[in-house]
């Protein structure tokens, strides 16, 4: 069933914010790597990442593969958690580099999400980013900023409930995936991050009637 209130929420916000264009990338392969780098981060760190990883060539999952690991730590200290990040992005490169990646982002949906977790440092959110905006396929994006505006507008769940209900009252576009996650993070980073919550613009939108999960 579609819900009117999922769908007035994104109005909402477009029409506050304007599309967003996201994923700000050249291929498909920055995307992922993006996808590892933003974990627990802002995007401007990323962006000075990925600009060091471009002057290195090391875009590509073969040239990313045989990196210098010290280099790519250093490169991608400004993200946090840079020996972590270091290691997960040599092993997704690995894996890109043994999985053909036009092949596999055309398989099942369902499939390829079960194939992305398997892969060390992979969770629910970077799959669903590699799906959604390096795939083009539709798979909807939960993250912290979505689970707290839902749970202001009265609905709480995990990240499969919550995806389940958007999923479940959004048409399948996956157009209107990506800039709704991107609205969603837009929005939370100038007003529920500013504390801006007088002014919030989903006042008066309860979720308690959306059909979804548990209904
Ligand atoms: S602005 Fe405040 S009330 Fe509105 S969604 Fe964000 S945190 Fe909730």
């Amino acid at each position: 069933m579609k819900n009117n209130q999922l769908i007035e929420i994104y109005r909402i916000l477009l029409d506050e914010l304007g599309p967003q264009y996201w994923w700000p990338a050249d291929t498909a392969f920055e995307v992922v790597v993006g996808a590892i780098l933003t974990q627990q981060t802002k995007w401007s760190n990323v962006e000075k990442a990925i600009g060091g990883l471009k002057e290195e060539g090391w875009l590509e999952p073969c040239s990313l593969a045989d990196a210098d690991i010290s280099r790519l730590e250093e490169i991608v200290k400004c993200c946090g958690f840079f020996r972590q990040k270091a290691s997960r992005l040599k092993n997704i490169a690995r894996f890109f580099m043994k999985n053909d990646m036009e092949e596999l982002f055309s398989i099942p949906v369902d499939e390829l999400r079960e194939i992305l977790l398997s892969i060390r440092g992979v969770g629910n959110e970077t799959a669903d980013c590699i799906i959604l905006y390096a795939a083009g396929r539709p798979k909807f994006v939960i993250d912290a900023y979505t689970t707290r505006i839902m749970k202001c507008l009265g609905r709480e769940g995990n990240y499969i409930q919550l995806q389940r209900l958007f999923e479940s009252c959004l048409p399948e576009d996956v157009e209107m995936y990506k800039e709704y996650h991107a609205l969603i993070v837009e929005y939370s980073k100038a007003f529920c991050g500013k504390k801006r919550c007088e002014d919030c613009l989903l006042k008066g939108i309860s979720t308690d009637k959306v059909h979804g999960y548990g209904h």
